[in-house]
């Protein structure tokens, strides 16, 4: 009796009750009434960063302004980043635009079907590259992500670290030889669908499981010690000043810089805190801007993967005409949402309410 997965008949006996299970019990999303590659790549870039529940309305959302690779590829970079708002990791929609352009440049439009071609494309790895290629063209390579990552550990009783490479590419190649001929499809998201539905990340429904009786894990009494993740370090601490100017129904906005972080986003001045330097210098420096502080509005974090920023938000004034600025520019307040804030400064605006009449206040306040 074959008791791994990674041998290949118990492998393969092993797929067999997955994909009847998974035909039986697959959620109906959006994505899986499709086999268009630009539409399961869309679904893939979401899933990675969001709950399945939330990027429903975001696919459809997306979907409904970008229908086309080509108009995905034709749009202003700012439509783009704007539909894309409340997802986050706004660099994966800038790669989503410029790997479309690419395909419309070099595929004339239509989406390559050699892996090696998928992934070269910007902002698609292995794992997008492996959904895509066994998902929209049904071809045998695997998709390892973090559910799959789970399931196969348990499966296989692995205790190597999941967060790192190595153990991605063991899993990758395991996966890849029991992929089922012609069953790729339904194979790659038999293995997710399991991750999300019973082999759950604390406390995984062995009961429930059609591959039960082929997990090491199981056997062992160590479903709920694996997989084995080393914690990671705690992001760095960021103290910040955010600036709020605002004039005449308008406020300042920064076009932030491509090469920074949320470039080419909109932003509001900010600047990192030094000690002993007063925030009118540093942001005179950054800015060139001659400012006065006028009112604490309050603070606000936001934790990125490797920083959090802490941000106290402050009205100033011009104490001098503005410089001309490429970056910086008035923007009328009622149109905000036109702009493609991401969710860190989207938490600053809600202090605005607190700035009732910054002109009359003049608080020492550092
Ligand atoms: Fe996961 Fe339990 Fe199934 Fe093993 S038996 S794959 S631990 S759900």
């Amino acid at each position: 009796m074959m008791a791994s997965l990674q041998a290949m008949e118990g492998a393969k006996t092993a797929a067999r009750p997955l994909l009847e299970w998974y035909r039986k019990n697959r959620r109906d999303l959006p994505w899986r009434h499709t086999v268009d590659p630009y539409k399961i790549w869309i679904s893939e870039i979401m899933l990675q960063q969001t709950r399945v529940d939330t990027v429903i309305q975001y696919y459809h959302r997306f979907l409904k302004r970008f229908n086309t690779l080509r108009e995905l590829a034709g749009a202003p970079t700012q439509d783009v980043l704007a539909v894309w708002k409340g997802l986050g990791y706004y660099s994966r929609a800038l790669n989503l635009q410029k790997a479309a352009q690419h395909v419309v440049e070099q595929y004339d439009g239509v989406f390559p079907q050699d892996y090696r071609a998928i992934r070269q494309l910007p902002g698609i790895g292995d794992y997008t590259a492996g959904a895509i290629a066994s998902i929209a063209f049904n071809q045998p390579y695997p998709a390892v992500d973090g559910n799959v990552l789970r399931v196969i550990c348990r499966l296989e009783g692995i205790g190597d670290d999941i967060s790192q490479n190595r153990t991605k590419k063991r899993v990758a190649a395991i996966v890849c030889p029991i992929i089922p001929k012609d069953h790729a499809r339904e194979f790659t998201q038999a293995l997710m669908e399991l991750g999300a539905l019973v082999c759950i990340p604390s406390v995984p429904l062995c009961g429930e499981c059609p591959v039960q009786f082929f997990c090491a894990a199981y056997r062992t009494g160590q479903q709920n010690e694996l997989p084995v993740k080393k914690k990671k370090e705690a992001p760095r601490k960021v103290p910040c000043w955010v600036a709020i100017l605002r004039e005449n129904g308008k406020i300042l906005l920064e076009h932030r810089k491509n090469d920074s972080l949320l470039g080419q986003l909109w932003g509001l001045p900010i600047v990192e805190k030094k000690e002993s330097h007063p925030s009118e210098q540093l942001l005179k420096e950054k800015y060139g801007l001659r400012l006065k502080k006028t009112k604490k509005l309050g603070s606000a974090s936001h934790v990125f993967s490797h920083q959090v920023w802490n941000m106290d938000v402050f009205s100033f004034a011009l104490a001098e005409p503005m410089p001309v600025s490429n970056v910086l520019h008035w923007v009328k307040e009622a149109e905000l949402e036109r702009y493609a804030i991401p969710t860190a400064f989207q938490r600053v605006l809600k202090l605005l309410h607190l700035d009732n009449g910054w002109e009359q206040l003049e608080l020492p306040l550092e």
